[in-house]
């Protein structure tokens, strides 16, 4: 790849908006000598309104084929739980050819909405009766494949699941696909990441699948061998997704999942807690204190009717969120960063609740956010145009008439508020154009 110097009309930064912002994307596919006010010179492409892509922190690909497949009622009693029944169901019909394909086109759809980086909790790993694929890592290469066919950067992170429930139980019949020994677990974590060893723009790092699935003895051995083998990889977990998930965890660890983990584990940088709903004013603080990121999932979570995450005062205490599509239902960032502050809003009876002293204005506030804490959760550079970030860029369509005059402060507020079809015209991923 060429370097390419680039002219644009409008680009949010990391300062906020700037006009008339020259930069290059280097041979490498890296942003280098950005400069707000600047002048055109020849041989520059000329740009209109840039934003950072967004990493999307949590996907579960092969559930986008399920997605509107299981809003009828069966019981007066539907829940998160009986959901997860349909979901195994639905789950163990799926082949490697299937998985490619559903990733396929789902990774362009993410890809169109805004989405340069996937972080995939892959649990699918085996024949549905358990049996293993002659290619140990098949479904994970399946998933890779998938990527590379639609050109988005992905952090494959094939998930540990070894138990049913709290305290070891064995696995449902349903859950058999998705079990393995811890050493078994590692064969397939290595060959996934030879699969894509000359691919820099993909990483393989490590799910917990929840403290449900792993016990706490198997977290203590994954966790040792993991982060002495590659201690810069993203390392995620489920984590007090639903209050039952809570009720268990008091009963069997004695102590509620987050202040669990905060208590028995160096949750740092590296880590990236999806979920997080249901914590206390104490674990709040405690983990927006440790430098980790959580991905929220807004539109899954209330399609499973999971609860609210404690917005306002993990921002306020200064945690790093990210948010993630998960269950696939919404392919679309400005979407879930909707539901995340209406949500918020539904709840206390007040508007504009995500934003921060240096920007009152929340589209931009929450934007930055993500996109930041995108970056951490998957611990990449980007999510931010700046030198040395990748240059995932996405350039709005500037053609609607209610946004081609708006003042710049106004855009985030109007994208994500005032929603319009398709504000994204061209995406780009490491330096070239994939949509
Ligand atoms: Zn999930």
């Amino acid at each position: 790849m060429k370097a390419q110097d680039y002219f644009i009309s409008k680009a949010f930064l990391p300062t906020g908006w700037a006009r008339d912002v020259r930069l290059r994307v280097t041979d490498q596919g890296l942003i280098a000598n950005v400069r707000a006010g600047a002048i055109a010179e020849p041989g520059d492409q000329h740009l209109g309104t840039v934003l950072p892509g967004i990493a999307n922190a949590h996907s579960h690909a092969f559930q986008r084929a399920m997605a509107g497949m299981s809003e009828y009622r069966m019981s007066h009693t539907d829940s998160f739980w009986s959901w997860r029944n349909t979901m195994y169901q639905y789950a163990n019909r799926v082949s490697p050819q299937g998985l490619h394909a559903i990733a396929s086109q789902l990774y362009v759809e993410m890809l169109k909405g805004g989405y340069t980086s996937v972080a995939e909790f892959h649990y699918l790993h085996h024949q549905p009766d358990g049996t293993r694929y002659a290619n140990r890592s098949q479904l994970s290469q399946s998933i890779i494949d998938a990527a590379n066919l639609s050109g988005i950067n992905l952090t494959l992170l094939p998930v540990l699941y070894m138990a049913s429930g709290f305290g070891g139980a064995g696995l449902l019949d349903a859950q058999k696909r998705f079990g393995n020994s811890l050493n078994d677990y590692f064969k397939l974590h290595g060959e996934a990441s030879n699969y894509c060893a000359d691919q820099p723009q993909h990483c393989v790092g490590m799910a917990l699948h929840s403290l449900r699935a792993v016990t706490p003895e198997a977290i203590d051995q994954a966790l040792g061998h993991f982060i002495h083998a590659h201690p810069q990889r993203p390392i995620h977990i489920h984590v007090a997704e639903q209050l039952r998930e809570v009720e268990q965890s008091l009963a069997i660890l004695g102590q509620r999942p987050v202040e669990w983990l905060l208590n028995n584990h160096k949750i740092d940088s590296n880590w990236c807690l999806i979920h997080a709903t249901h914590m206390t004013m104490e674990e709040t603080t405690a983990l927006a204190a440790t430098g980790a990121t959580v991905g929220i999932c807004p539109t899954t979570e209330a399609n499973l009717g999971d609860g609210l995450f404690p917005l306002d005062d993990y921002l306020r205490a200064g945690g790093s969120i990210a948010i993630g599509s998960d269950g696939n239902s919404a392919i679309d960032p400005f979407e879930e960063m909707r539901w995340l502050e209406y949500g918020q809003r539904l709840a206390s009876g007040r508007r504009n609740v995500a934003t921060g002293k240096n920007d009152m204005h929340t589209g931009s506030h929450l934007y930055r956010n993500c996109a930041v804490g995108g970056g951490c959760a998957i611990n990449a550079p980007t999510g931010a145009i700046a030198d040395g970030c990748r240059a995932d860029l996405l350039v709005l369509d500037d053609r609607p008439p209610e946004r081609a005059e708006l003042e710049p402060r106004y855009l985030l507020d109007n994208l994500l508020f005032s929603p319009s079809e398709r504000p994204i015209a061209d995406v780009m991923v490491n330096g070239k154009w994939r949509i």
